[in-house]
């Protein structure tokens, strides 16, 4: 433990916290073991478990292994006794989950939204939330804490959106607005690069990996950081601002943040649509019988208009690109791996072949012979996972889960 106490009640707080994060992380475990590995006596162990017992917190779930005497009861965490609420939002889209404390889903429901002010969002979260609780049963005041991925400049000490060119919004205490939304269960607010870093290091490629980059190529660019096992926020939480950084000294496209020649005006999912459908000409769509207006990335990687020259050259450029932006990553954190997300994340082989061939070609050897760049393998939206983490890091980190049921 890194704080030793002489007050009683702390220290009571403390074994209380360690018991119960040695079952989550160790169980099915019998109390001896507990006490062996917290360093406790046995009746501490005993006396803490009996509380938990009660407040169904743990749960028996039949015998181990004998050694020598009778055989132990073991234990683990109630994945039931308390839940979680993990939120993405974005422009034009709202996911929410209700989880338990053992990462299952219980259900999600996401909704498409052409609205994006902060009341008008929170209100969709809201209604998500209600009806999940409705579809799963959940009590309300089971519900612990709310964890959410938003883009944009994100302070999640204050609770604040600084500024979301994705939202549009500047200055939004979107942690506090939400959690009036939710009858008072507490937010915690995130940028979504950072939160899909994390949930990719807990449950998807980056696993094992204590320092890994997350790079969101989606209608903004942005960087999860990961350093030494925790994401590196900077001084307000707005490190991984990769998507805007100049590429050009002259003449660069406009950027969403007001300035030129950006990674993310040549990048961003819109600036790459805008770039094909200047280039293509309006004769070329009709003879493939394309409707312009409804393209998308997914359009870009397949015939028809994956055949044409004009749209591989800039799926190449903007490849190369984003390769180079890695090589800047990497040059500066010296992380074991990159995953590359958002929706140019996902597009086929041949666009990641050359983000990687330029994130080498653009690095030191020392570099080049031992980066991963990879694509995210993740089931789930690893931003969502990582929303959850971070809401479970919260509930983990407070020793009394009736508070909710107390202030109702
Ligand atoms: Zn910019």
């Amino acid at each position: 433990m890194g704080r030793i106490s002489g007050n009683t009640s702390d220290i009571r707080r403390i074994n209380r916290l360690l018991v119960r994060d040695i079952i989550r992380e160790q169980g099915p475990i019998s109390r001896s073991d507990i006490a062996k590995v917290a360093g406790l006596t046995p009746p501490t162990v005993t006396n803490i478990v009996s509380d938990m017992l009660h407040a169904r917190i743990v749960e028996e779930v039949g015998y181990g292994e004998s050694t020598g005497g009778r055989r132990p009861v073991m234990l683990v965490l109630n994945p039931r006794a308390g839940f979680i609420l993990a939120v993405t939002i974005q422009r034009g889209e709202t996911r929410v989950a209700l989880m338990d404390l053992a990462d299952n889903i219980l259900a999600r429901r996401d909704t498409q939204l052409s609205v994006s002010s902060p009341h008008e969002i929170a209100g969709t979260i809201k209604e998500s939330f209600q009806s999940l609780l409705s579809e799963t049963g959940v009590p309300e005041e089971k519900v612990l804490w709310c964890g959410v991925a938003s883009p944009g400049l994100v302070n999640p000490d204050q609770g604040l959106v600084e500024k979301s060119s994705n939202l549009a919004w500047k200055k939004v205490p979107f942690a506090h607005i939400l959690s009036k939304n939710l009858s008072g269960i507490p937010v915690h607010i995130e940028n979504i690069s950072n939160a899909a870093a994390l949930g990719e290091k807990a449950y998807g490629i980056g696993k094992g990996y204590s320092n890994l980059i997350y790079l969101n190529v989606s209608i903004g660019i942005g960087a999860g950081i990961i350093i030494d096992n925790n994401v590196f926020r900077g001084a307000r939480g707005y490190a991984g601002e990769i998507g805007h950084v100049p590429m050009t000294v002259y003449d660069g496209p406009h950027c969403s943040c007001g300035r030129e020649g950006c990674l993310e005006a040549f990048c961003g999912v819109p600036a790459v649509l805008r770039r094909v459908k200047a280039q293509v000409s309006d004769e070329e769509f009709r003879m493939l019988g394309v409707d312009k207006d409804s393209i998308g990335i997914p359009d870009l990687t397949k015939p028809p208009l994956f055949n044409i020259p004009a749209v591989q050259r800039i799926m190449d450029e903007t490849g190369h690109l984003v390769g180079i932006a890695i090589s800047h990553l990497v040059s500066l954190f010296d992380t074991e791996m990159v995953i590359l997300g958002g929706e140019l994340g996902r597009v086929g082989d041949p666009f990641l072949e050359t983000v990687i061939r330029a994130a080498k070609d653009h690095s030191l050897v020392e570099f080049a012979e031992t980066i991963q760049v990879v694509r995210s393998t993740m089931h789930q939206h690893p931003e969502l996972m990582g929303a959850y983490v971070l809401a479970m890091e919260e509930v983990f980190a407070i020793e009394d889960w009736s508070y909710r049921e107390v202030s109702k």
